[in-house]
């Protein structure tokens, strides 16, 4: 008797069957494994309380919850807007070793290029060694694109040792939304360290304001006396000020405390902390120098001020002098706070003034 005609026999069949489905499943488990890391990690992303974190998140955060071989992002920071935010915040943007700040980021890799979507795919050393530069052997990657109101505004890479980690068949939709709410949460965190700056920065000067001081003093004090470096204090006052008011008026007053606050910054380091303390009154502090050198700087300013006359609106010239306390923090005292570092340099600007104004004074050693 002839056997019934099918082709493929109902055996091949409910293999071929089989194995798609198999395909599926594991296809199905892979989507939901990234759909539950994806959403672990916009729930951090949503609740990352400020830049630093946020940064942290992003990279060391994804980087373990995807058991990533290697991870890297890049940001577009074209005005250095970032970076003076993390620096504003004490924090260093060289730290973040998994960031890189870019000044054009559409120039940063040719792979850039119409990266509107994720893009997952197989490692090539030609295109991706120098996204990758570092991290060993990787097998797949995927390219994230963070974009904001139509503008790229940085891009994550991760890498994976594993060839079928990401591939183009891959779902991308969960990485899409991940990387859109990453640049979303980097525009509002941004917005944010800019509204803490505006509530801890003097107006007039564009200096920090005592507010702020009152933050970092403590904060540089612990960090002084745990890896033993030097920590100075310079306390200014511009001399006579109240007679540049009664007469020039408060608004050639105004002009002058801008003037001498530009010189007083033009002085220092980037980790200087420069501060408005109050009136006519400026508190500097700084990381990392000892006394001898911060009387030198003392009298740099001191002689910045003085060396070049202010121009007024009025056309008038008005040479105004500052007198300048300086102090350090005790080496050999471990429980002299920041309060006592800044009531130092007072004294010692209290004696500048009493020994006749336009000069430097130190206080003793402690
Ligand atoms: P000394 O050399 O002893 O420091 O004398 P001084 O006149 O500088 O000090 P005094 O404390 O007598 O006067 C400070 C003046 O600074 C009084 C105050 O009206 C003025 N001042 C404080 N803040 C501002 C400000 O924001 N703008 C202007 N124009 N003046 C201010
Ligand atoms: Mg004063
Ligand atoms: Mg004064």
């Amino acid at each position: 008797m002839p056997l019934p005609q099918s082709s493929p026999t109902p055996d091949g069949e409910t293999q071929k069957l089989r194995q798609q489905l198999s395909e599926l499943t594991a296809e199905a488990i892979h989507n939901e494994e990234t759909f539950k890391r994806c959403h672990d990690r916009e729930v951090s992303l949503l609740s990352a309380e400020g830049l630093p974190q946020l940064l942290d998140t992003l990279t060391k955060g994804m980087q373990a919850s995807f058991s990533l071989h290697c991870i890297h992002l890049v940001l577009d920071d074209q005005d250095h807007e970032l970076r003076h935010l993390l620096l504003n915040s004490g924090n260093s943007p060289e730290n973040f070793q998994f960031v890189t700040f870019s000044d054009q980021i559409e120039k940063y890799s040719p792979v850039y290029h119409q990266l509107n979507m994720p893009w997952l795919g197989s490692y090539d050393s030609d295109n991706h060694q120098a996204l990758f530069y570092g991290c060993g052997r990787i097998r797949s990657i995927a390219l994230l694109p963070m974009i904001r109101r139509d503008s790229l505004v940085g891009v994550l890479h991760l890498g994976s040792d594993d060839p079928f980690r990401f591939t183009r068949h891959h779902a991308s939709h969960f990485l899409q939304r991940l990387a859109t709410i990453g640049a979303f949460c980097l525009e509002s965190a941004a917005n944010r360290e800019h509204l803490v700056i505006s509530g801890l920065t003097d107006v007039l000067t564009g200096l920090h304001n005592r507010r702020y001081l009152d933050g970092r003093l403590e904060e540089e004090v612990s960090r002084a006396k745990r890896y033993g470096n030097p920590l100075s204090c310079l306390f200014i006052d511009a001399d006579h000020f109240k007679r540049v008011n009664d007469h020039h008026g408060h608004h050639a007053g105004d002009r002058v405390l801008r003037e001498i606050s530009l010189r007083v910054r033009e002085c220092l380091r980037a980790s200087d902390v420069a501060t408005r303390f109050g009136g006519e009154e400026f508190a500097l502090l700084l990381p990392q120098t000892g006394r001898e050198e911060a009387f030198n700087l003392a009298e740099r300013i001191r002689s910045q001020v003085w060396g070049y006359p202010i121009l007024l609106e009025s056309g008038e010239e008005l040479r105004i002098s500052v007198s300048i306390g300086v102090s350090q923090l005790s080496q050999t005292d471990p429980h002299q706070t920041g309060e006592q570092l800044l009531s130092d340099a007072d004294s010692a600007l209290y004696k500048a003034k009493r020994m006749g104004r336009n000069q430097v004074r130190a206080a003793l050693p402690a």
